[in-house]
């Protein structure tokens, strides 16, 4: 007996779910006891009528104060529930050959309809020049994800490339119609696509690596941000916000070097296939790129426990887990007190949401805050109110987001403008409020 509350808008047929924390869906008849997250939360009334089914509802009520006033609408299906599955399977997977005969639109209604249906969560891009996914599938459900990519896709060729740390790592969903799956903002016939990398597997890799007289120039593809928690020893890592920004590194390093051997990876492939490609339209002759990026390494470290990684550190993804660990050496230092830490996380104000790396203690000191007066004060006041000082909960005032952009991947530039230097901002961007605090304690 399954009931199932879908997300799609397209098929809505009046139901309102309310937004609902943790609540629990009791059916007597059946003596199940069914806890709901709030996305999937129904009135019971509408449950019982709808599936001819005798339920009650329990609330979580401290959690309903906080969702007193908003609600979503969904739709019902009479057939299934939606049950929260135990074992996820996380993967990422592109191709720069999307051979199907829907408009972009009309493909990215299919997909939504068609992997909502199975329960996958996740970042789809889909372009002229192909599609870019990371997601989360329900384990039972992935041998229906490779027939849907393979018979209405047509990606029969296109690798799942698995993770090594699985959890759900979205909150739902998302299809977007992009110029590109990757950004190089180039104008479009300036490289040909078709001139491909050489495409290393891990071991092919690991061997090129290990013998350094073969290796000439390697370069990590991706963003500072990333570099900066797990990298490939003697990589060349630029000091970039963008993949855009990137390519200009890219051409940078290798510039008067079109007869070496330049070796390149990124986080799972992609964006190596792409400036791979860009190199070998300019007149280099051989370019290697790792296949399945740090990913697919991070599974052969996993496979043969006897090697030494050469790559140190965490691989940082684009999701709820920012980052799996290749290994546990840890490579950066907390942007608050410049302790090595290796984790990412995010401002608690959500309307800052700076992505930084910040240690156990700074979090708990700072109450998960990137340490500015203004994020601090605000997440103090709001604990003070609703009596949470314990939990790290995101606090979403409703304010305006107080930091561009870049400010919001670039700590330092915070931190600069807090007048602070690297050498001693563990005191610079203490809120005064610890501060008076600290004095009180002293005196
Ligand atoms: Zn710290
Ligand atoms: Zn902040």
């Amino acid at each position: 007996m399954n009931i199932y509350v879908s997300r799609s808008l397209q098929t809505f047929r009046g139901a309102i779910i309310y937004n609902f924390s943790y609540s629990s869906l009791i059916i007597p008849s059946l003596n199940k006891t069914i806890l709901l997250n709030k996305f999937t939360v129904a009135k019971p009334r509408l449950i019982s009528s709808l599936c001819n089914i005798s339920c009650s509802l329990t609330f979580d009520l401290i959690r309903r104060f906080d969702y007193k006033y908003r609600y979503r609408f969904y739709t019902i299906n009479k057939t299934k529930i939606a049950i929260e599955p135990n074992e996820w399977l996380t993967l990422s997977f592109y191709s720069f050959n999307l051979n199907v005969q829907l408009s972009l639109e009309k493909l990215r209604e299919n997909m939504l309809n068609k992997l909502e249906e199975m329960g996958l969560v996740g970042r789809i891009y889909i372009a002229t020049e192909g599609i870019n996914a990371q997601v989360s599938c329900p384990k039972e459900k992935i041998v229906d994800l490779r027939k849907y990519c393979d018979d209405e896709l047509n990606l029969k060729g296109t690798e799942f490339n698995f993770s090594t740390y699985h959890v759900k790592a979205f909150r739902k969903l998302h299809v977007k119609i992009k110029k590109q799956i990757v950004a190089d903002r180039l104008e479009s016939g300036s490289y040909d696509l078709s001139k491909q990398p050489v495409y290393l597997t891990p071991e092919e890799w690991h061997e090129a690596l290990s013998n350094s007289k073969e290796l000439s120039i390697l370069i990590d593809m991706r963003n500072q941000y990333e570099s900066e928690v797990g990298y490939f020893v003697n990589s060349i890592r630029p000091d970039v916000d963008t993949f855009r920004d990137s390519i200009k590194a890219m051409n940078e390093i290798c510039e008067g070097k079109q007869n070496e051997k330049i070796y390149m990876y990124c986080t799972g492939g992609i964006r190596c296939s792409k400036a791979g490609a860009i190199l070998l339209s300019n007149g280099f002759k051989s370019v290697y790129m790792l296949k399945g990026g740090i990913t697919a390494y991070g599974r052969f470290v996993l496979e043969n426990p006897s090697i030494t990684s050469l790559y140190k550190g965490r691989n940082f993804t684009f999701d709820k887990r920012l980052g799996e660990p290749i290994t546990n050496d840890v490579v950066s230092q907390c942007h608050t007190c410049g302790k090595p830490c290796g984790t990412h996380t995010n401002c608690r104000n959500k309307t800052c949401n700076l992505l930084f790396i910040q240690c156990e203690e700074c979090k708990t000191r700072l109450k998960r805050t990137c340490g500015t007066d203004f994020c601090f004060q605000l997440v103090h006041t709001w604990d003070e109110k609703y009596g949470r000082s314990s939990t790290f909960d995101d606090v979403k005032p409703g304010l305006e987001c107080v930091y561009d952009h870049i400010h919001r991947t670039r700590p330092r530039l915070v931190i600069k403008r807090l007048g602070g230097t690297t050498a001693n901002i563990s005191t610079d961007i203490i809120p005064d409020i610890i501060k008076q605090k600290d004095k009180q304690t002293k005196e």
